[in-house]
């Protein structure tokens, strides 16, 4: 397949063709790994990534295998042509957007499998996951050589999982984890937000709403981790359309639930409004690897 050309942003779509892009590329090079349907917390990530490096990749591939369900793989939103228009807005060198068969050409048979962080809370309530992304951003740091690549807050877990991935595989990239980018009444942006139905959409703020209220509770002092929980709890109860799937405040580096909050600490939730599953949370004190300071409160 040729390769496509948006003025500067080039499109490859086999290992051959993004090894010969990336053989004269200035370095330092610097990673985004998105999905599509590129929304404005991509766009951070790549104005990070960019604004840290002398050339820019970005990758779109719907990676199969982080599917558990296979409906949320089918329906998950696809539109290329204006993600490319996005990754030339934001000035992205090279865009790598592959079939699936070109990551896991015919015989593929590993599995990248990280250990105790990626067990708990989005691992446990969707098995196989985390296999399934770190066996792709594996592939994908291995085909980029990426000096950077960068992750968002709000996948909070996944980005704790790429690390210890690329640690124990000394893979030499490191991961930078950018501030959540939100809607101006506070709902983390997220490709899935599209299939929200109105009142879903205006229900789904209640999760911000839950973080806030733990934030706040933490800011003031409580340090009882169940305290926060049922603090969480309660905000997402006063809303009938969101169905709690778990309410979580646990250790900030290995993600075992606390009792007493005594360092950093992540709060964090998943729930579904209809067939939409939202997740979102909130650092309570200093994570480590997390850009500081730019973290939206209050939307
Ligand atoms: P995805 O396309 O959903 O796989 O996401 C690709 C990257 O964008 C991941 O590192 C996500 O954490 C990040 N991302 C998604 N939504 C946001 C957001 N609202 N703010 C910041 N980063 C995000």
């Amino acid at each position: 397949m040729p390769t496509e050309t948006t003025a500067m942003t080039r499109v490859l779509r086999t290992r051959e063709e993004l090894r010969a892009a990336l053989a004269d590329a200035p370095r330092p090079v610097g990673l985004v790994t998105t999905m599509g349907w590129l929304h404005d917390g991509h766009r951070e990530l790549m104005r990070t990534a960019r604004a840290e490096n002398a050339t820019t990749v970005a990758t779109i591939f719907v990676n199969p295998r982080q599917f558990n369900e296979a409906s949320d793989y089918t329906k998950y939103p696809r539109n290329e042509a204006h993600d490319l228009e996005i990754c030339h807005s934001e000035g992205v060198d090279l865009v790598f957007a592959p079939g699936v068969e070109e990551i896991y050409p015919d015989g593929f048979d590993t599995t990248v499998s990280v250990g105790a962080v990626a067990q708990p809370l989005e691992g446990a309530a969707r098995p196989g996951h985390f296999d399934g992304v770190a066996t792709v951003v594996a592939i994908l740091f291995g085909l980029v050589g990426a000096d950077r690549a960068y992750f968002g807050q709000k996948d909070a877990q996944q980005v704790m999982v790429i690390r210890q991935m690329a640690r124990d595989l000394a893979i030499g990239t490191e991961v930078v984890t950018c501030p959540t980018v939100r809607e101006p009444d506070g709902l983390a942006l997220s490709s899935r937000n599209v299939h929200l139905s109105p009142s879903e959409r205006a229900a789904a703020t209640v999760l911000r709403r839950a973080l806030i209220a733990a934030r706040t509770a933490w800011a003031d002092g409580e340090r009882s981790a169940e305290a926060i929980r049922a603090t969480m709890r309660d905000v997402l109860a006063t809303e009938p359309l969101a169905n709690v799937e778990y309410v979580s405040v646990a250790d900030g580096r290995t993600l075992v639930e606390l009792d007493a909050i005594d360092g950093p600490a992540l709060a964090s939730m998943a729930v579904r409004f209809g067939s939409t599953r939202l997740i979102d949370n909130e650092s309570l004190g200093d994570l480590p690897g997390t850009l500081p300071g730019r973290q939206v409160y209050g939307g």
